[in-house]
């Protein structure tokens, strides 16, 4: 019998939540982005969700895309991240990638092919990861406008916000000033902006193509807002089983270090889950998950392979009763809080070990 801790993927949700982005969106259209195995999700299972809907995907290497089109697919696929290799170029062009480039030795690669791939220039407006300067933009442009290879390769310009999960942060406005301005010599090419969190702020454009990650998963990209209360549903439910219940005597402590001590009479159970699963050690006591439809918290430290959960608000909780670590009646985002991280952290985290099974 296989180990019954799974992680459950409702497509459903993920299609879902990818309109939800559309229609946040406005006139933009939404490219899906699906880098890091989906968010966890599996990257062929959540591309194949989306195939009907998303004119487009995002991701960040070769081999993320590369699993786009072993998976069947013919769309597009932004690479986030350009060419990591010069080699690489060529199989964009070959494959319908179109590379986001940001750096003066990705365009030496791009000019030294007969055919260039569909790309795009990353303006550095002011996260400061990637990407050229505002005011060196006209330098990079024209040159590739002027030449053959390049001249209608070239998409238009990405950019990344650094503040658009507050709301309250002047930042999101100004870098879309900084974009608008350095691109506005060039009206014919697109823009791109706009991970999850600038789909919710009010007043925000979006321009030709969004880029939602994380809100595709369910998980919320806004501070302060669980995924529920932004109208996105969980894709991801972390699930293990009970494999053992006992009742500690007021005194008795729990797990590593003896960290937890029992202050009265306590009904508990251990979850077979834990931080080889990417379930986060960090999580402590008081960390909410649930079972039979009611929620319990974490007491002690999380091992490796098991948790301790306290039952005494469900106390017909049984061996073999699963548990649900998060999902749609535990945010992952609550989890997140809980062990000092965000949800992407969780979901990308998800170990190998967790078999994925898709409804
Ligand atoms: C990962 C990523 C996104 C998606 O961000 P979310 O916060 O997950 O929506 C968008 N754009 C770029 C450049 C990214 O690297």
């Amino acid at each position: 019998m296989p180990r019954t801790t799974v992680a459950r993927i409702d497509t459903s949700a993920i299609r879902h939540n990818y309109r939800l982005a559309c229609e946040r969106a406005g006139p933009a259209r939404a490219m899906a982005v699906i880098k890091a195995d989906g968010y966890g999700h599996g990257i062929a299972a959540v591309a194949k969700a989306l195939a009907e809907d998303a004119p487009r995907y995002a991701v960040a290497c070769l081999e993320e895309a590369l699993a786009v089109r072993e998976a069947g697919l013919s769309q597009p696929v932004v690479m986030l991240q350009g060419p990591h290799q010069q080699d690489d170029m060529a199989v964009f062009a070959r494959q319908g990638f179109q590379p986001v480039l940001h750096s003066h030795y990705q365009l030496e690669w791009l000019r030294a092919l007969q055919t260039a791939p569909a790309f795009w220039l990353k303006v550095n407006t002011g996260m400061n990861r990637l990407g050229f300067p505002p005011q060196d933009l006209a330098a990079q442009v024209e040159p590739l406008l002027n030449a053959a290879v390049t001249r209608s390769a070239l998409q238009g310009f990405v950019t990344h916000f650094s503040c658009a999960d507050d709301p309250a942060s002047p930042e999101t406005a100004e870098q879309t000033r900084r974009l608008c301005q350095a691109t506005a010599r060039w009206p014919h090419l697109e823009k791109s902006v706009g991970n999850s969190a600038a789909h919710f702020l009010a007043e925000q454009p979006l321009f030709d193509w969004s880029r939602p990650g994380i809100m595709l998963y369910g998980s919320s990209p806004v501070i302060g807002r669980t995924g529920p209360e932004l109208g996105l549903r969980a894709a991801m439910t972390l699930e293990a089983p009970l494999i053992a219940t006992r009742t500690l005597k007021a005194g008795d402590r729990v797990g590593y270090g003896g960290s937890w001590v029992a202050e009265r009479d306590t009904r508990m159970g251990m979850v077979a889950v834990g931080y080889g699963d990417g379930y986060p050690r960090h999580a402590g006591t008081d960390t909410p998950a649930a079972v039979r439809g009611r929620r319990i918290r974490l007491i002690g430290r999380v091992s490796m392979d098991m948790l301790a959960v306290d039952l005494s608000s469900v106390p017909e909780a049984r061996d073999g009763d699963s548990v649900e670590l998060w999902g749609p009646q535990v945010s992952v985002d609550e989890v997140a809080a809980h062990a000092g991280t965000i949800g992407y952290e969780l979901l990308t985290g998800v170990t190998a070990r967790v078999p994925r099974l898709y409804r």
